[in-house]
């Protein structure tokens, strides 16, 4: 930003009042929920399209059903400096998930606009279609056809009530016969601004995050066949117990997760969030298990080693429990996706700037930044959530931390516009061996 540029300042009131706004358009039965395609979200898009019209924005909707506003730049031709989220939720979530990047994004272009600030790009504020798992099975749908990542398979796909993909794209004003044409080229940096929806900001009381990498998520099924047989009869030594053996999986599954944390493998965690036995009978003795392991990594190595290893941990539990391990399958994986060297950096500035306390971290919720990294430079900037609580409707961001934010955020934003090499295009931003075409999965932020 040249010395003696004119002052911007983000409207803290006006940011809240849009965020609740927003919020507040939700499913009455069950708040806060706007899940993509139902009628609840289509009345917060066609609100939110008035408030980018109020501020001035040209409003669109791309062929992947992306809401997108546009202010224009005024060099010819150059690339589009690209911010937002998205404003779907979860069942039951809070006022912030997604729609915090949206608004952020929305009072930046204001700012800006109040300001008298011409930027010589392009800036966009978009709001991703469907960014939480649908009913459709897919999530990040917009982003990932921004991505060039959402094909033929995905618009296949069927609701429980037989509508297609491409149907309720269309129903959102998008056109799914021309999907290719949602891939974009023209993206000169991406920031997306989004509630932590963990506890370390606020446990360390810093400011903000500026996100290194966003995990890659894989998903195991195991299944472990022992034999059931009567719970009264069968002497303890001569059992083959599946839900013996799954309770040791599931210990060597946390075992070895805290064991990558622990080496500073960077961010490393996993869960197994499903466990079934059968028959599930107070009398018998399980004959079968099932688990699914969830396990996300910022390094896609770790995540390699640490599959390994679990499977011949899981081996091992099988012999020792007398049982067989019947499945080890990887139900769906991605790879992380780094966030763009330069945009941390100029995040980090743009808080030192505004006074913020910032920290380097991982993300280990998935987000729409990572697909859009897949086609430009993209960054995340994380802002803190009261006790680190998310997709409830206790989610919480304080009033003065959205705003410090957004506030960084359109610090960031006009310095991108004003470097000598505005862009980072050139630079190294994704550490893909991309699997993310794999096909219905069940969403992973
Ligand atoms: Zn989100």
């Amino acid at each position: 930003m040249n010395a003696g540029a004119p002052d911007a300042r983000i409207d803290a009131d006006r940011l809240w009042g849009d965020l609740m706004a927003l919020a507040e358009i939700t499913d009455p039965q069950r708040p806060y929920t706007r899940r993509s395609f139902s009628p609840t979200f289509l009345r917060g898009r066609a609100w939110l399209a008035d408030r980018y019209r109020d501020a001035g924005l040209t409003v669109r909707v791309d062929a992947a059903g992306n809401l997108i506003g546009r202010r224009a730049g005024s060099a010819a031709d150059a690339p589009a400096i690209v911010v937002g989220s998205h404003s779907d939720s979860v069942p039951g979530g809070g006022r912030f998930d997604g729609i915090a990047g949206v608004v952020a994004g929305l009072e930046v272009a204001r700012a800006l606009a109040d300001g008298g600030i011409a930027l010589a790009h392009p800036l966009e504020v978009v709001d991703f279609l469907a960014e939480e798992p649908s009913e459709f099975g897919v999530s990040c749908i917009g982003s990932r056809a921004v991505a060039g990542l959402l094909d033929a398979g995905h618009l296949a796909m069927t609701a429980p009530g037989g509508e297609t993909l491409a149907q309720a794209i269309e129903r959102t004003g998008g056109d799914p016969a021309r999907i290719g044409a949602a891939r974009r080229a023209d993206i000169g940096a991406f920031l997306e601004l989004h509630i932590e929806q963990g506890p370390v900001l606020e446990a360390r009381g810093i400011d903000l995050g500026i996100v290194t990498a966003i995990v890659g998520i894989t998903r195991v099924e195991i299944r472990f066949a022992g034999e059931a047989a009567h719970a009264g009869t069968v002497p303890m030594n001569a059992r083959r117990d599946a839900a013996v053996a799954a309770a040791e999986a599931v210990l060597a599954v946390r075992d070895l997760a805290r064991g990558f944390a622990d080496r500073g493998e960077g961010h490393f965690v996993a869960t197994c969030g499903v466990c079934e036995i059968l028959p599930n009978a107070s009398n018998v003795v399980p004959g079968q298990a099932r688990l699914v392991v969830d396990a996300r990594s910022e390094r896609a190595e770790a995540m390699s080693a640490f599959v390994a290893r679990l499977e011949a941990a899981l081996q091992a539990i099988a012999r020792g429990n007398d049982v067989a391990l019947a499945a080890f399958r990887i139900v769906s994986g991605n790879d992380p996706a780094a966030c763009d060297a330069a945009l941390q950096r100029v995040l980090q500035e743009s808080a030192e700037r505004a006074g913020y306390s910032s920290l380097r971290m991982a993300s280990g919720a998935g987000h729409d930044a990572a697909y859009v990294a897949h086609v430009a430079p993209a960054a995340m900037l994380f802002v803190p959530s009261r006790g680190g609580r998310s997709h409830c409707p206790e989610e919480w961001t304080g009033q003065a931390e959205l705003a410090a934010g957004a506030q960084v955020m359109l610090e960031a934003v006009r310095r991108i516009d004003g470097a000598p090499e505005p862009v980072s295009r050139a630079a190294p931003r994704s550490v893909t061996r991309n699997s993310l075409r794999s096909g219905r999965e069940a969403g992973n932020p």
